[in-house]
């Protein structure tokens, strides 16, 4: 929807097909980096979506063997860099649902429900796009496709495009409960890691549809553990109270278990098709970098489109958008995420303390914080992706 805005800003027209019915409400990212928060506000959206998430300056390492925090990072340090200093607590789902419902009414930004992709064919000229929608099977005439359909892409796989990494045999479970962890633990900032050698958990803090808002952790799950064992109320009950120890049983909202993988496409573009997104890249979700990455992708991919087919370009931006953004998908989104869940689940005690007091130290020089905050927010793979031709 990121990329379909910045386009149609642009004066192109676009059309984007959604297989489902209906925006969907899918409970995976939330976290806003500045980076992302300031593209956003170059389309006039960030003002309108602060007051609706939680602003969170600071982040919190912890770990949960001694129930420490060994280290916090708090972006106000950066207000001389960033123009939002600060992450945006803000669930995807309403993010692309607020931008269909706000700009998506012209015919010039159409988009439609119920019409999943099942076809394409390049032409001389352009693209035959074939769609399943409720009248049947269908064709449209596009001059470029954008896969922007997700990690099992029908575009990417298609156009015949590789999607190399790698699947975790572990599998994660995230649950949202509505008992105020915030104010239960004062430990506990809007986003936290805990690093632990049997559980490491990522906690954070989202609106949901009501207040007090939502806790949502994410932890693993042992590769022979079923589905049904893990999502049985009580297991769930019991991993919560393992983590936090209250009174009484929690309210869980919503809770599921998926697999997580880091894969990136062979290539972001294939002739007139281009990918997009966790179609293009998937990372695990610590550092919550996927959907941010997948935005800053948009950005970068709308800004050349237009000025390719504008006529103020060659083709080759494109083949330029894709060695950029690849290059920020494997050289950070990949290997910031990997390291991090390395950093979470470090069994070695020696290694653990290693990895704490170095994580202490650059959190207490101020300029090696800044340096820590500009790579986890994305600024250093914006910038260097930036220089590659
Ligand atoms: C638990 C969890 C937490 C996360 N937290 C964060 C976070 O805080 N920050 C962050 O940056 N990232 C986070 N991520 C990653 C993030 O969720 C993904 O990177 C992001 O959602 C990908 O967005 P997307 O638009 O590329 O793909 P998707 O959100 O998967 O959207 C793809 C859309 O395409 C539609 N579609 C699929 N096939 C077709 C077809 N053939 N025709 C038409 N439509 C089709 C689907 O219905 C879907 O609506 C998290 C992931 C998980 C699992």
């Amino acid at each position: 929807m990121v990329c379909a805005l910045a386009l149609n800003r642009r004066g192109i027209p676009v059309t984007v097909f959604e297989q489902e019915p209906a925006p969907v409400e899918d409970q995976r990212a939330a976290s806003l980096h500045p980076t992302t928060l300031e593209m956003l506000d170059d389309l006039g959206v960030t003002e309108k979506i602060i007051p609706l998430g939680l602003v969170s300056s600071a982040y919190r390492f912890h770990d949960r063997v001694s129930y420490s925090v060994v280290a916090e990072f708090d972006l106000d340090q950066m207000r001389d860099e960033f123009r939002f200093p600060f992450v945006l607590q803000y669930e995807q789902y309403k993010l692309t649902a607020s931008i269909a419902a706000e700009y998506a009414n012209a015919s010039d930004f159409d988009v439609r429900f119920s019409h999943a992709v099942t076809g394409l064919t390049e032409t001389a000229d352009g693209v035959d796009v074939e769609f399943i929608s409720p009248g049947g099977t269908e064709h449209v005439q596009a001059s470029y496709v954008i896969g922007c359909d997700g990690g099992r892409s029908t575009v990417r796989k298609l156009a015949d495009i590789e999607f190399e990494g790698f699947t975790y045999p572990e599998r994660f479970i995230k649950i949202a409960t509505s008992f105020d962890l915030g104010v239960a633990n004062p430990k506990v900032a809007f986003r936290n890691y805990f690093s632990d050698p049997n559980e490491w958990c990522n906690l954070f803090k989202v609106q949901g549809k009501r207040p007090p808002g939502l806790w949502r952790a994410i932890m693993p799950i042992k590769a022979e553990e079923t589905d049904e064992a893990v999502l049985d109320p009580e297991a769930i009950e019991q991993r919560l109270q393992k983590f936090f120890p209250k009174i009484g049983r929690y309210d869980v909202e919503y809770v599921n278990v998926y697999a997580a993988h880091q894969r990136v496409a062979a290539t972001f573009r294939k002739g007139r098709v281009l990918l997009a997104g966790d179609s293009a890249h998937v990372n695990n979700p610590i550092g919550g970098m996927g959907m941010n990455g997948g935005i800053h992708d948009g950005i970068n991919l709308a800004d050349k489109l237009a000025r390719v087919i504008h006529g103020e370009g060659a083709d080759e931006l494109l083949d330029v958008y894709s060695r950029q953004r690849r290059h920020a998908a494997v050289k950070y989104v990949q290997a910031q995420t990997i390291a991090n869940k390395r950093l979470m689940e470090e069994r070695d005690p020696a290694v653990r303390q290693t990895n704490f007091d170095e994580l202490r130290h650059t959190a207490e020089n101020a300029e090696t914080a800044k340096a820590y905050m500009r790579r986890a927010a994305l600024a250093d793979s914006l910038r260097d992706a930036a220089a590659v031709t």
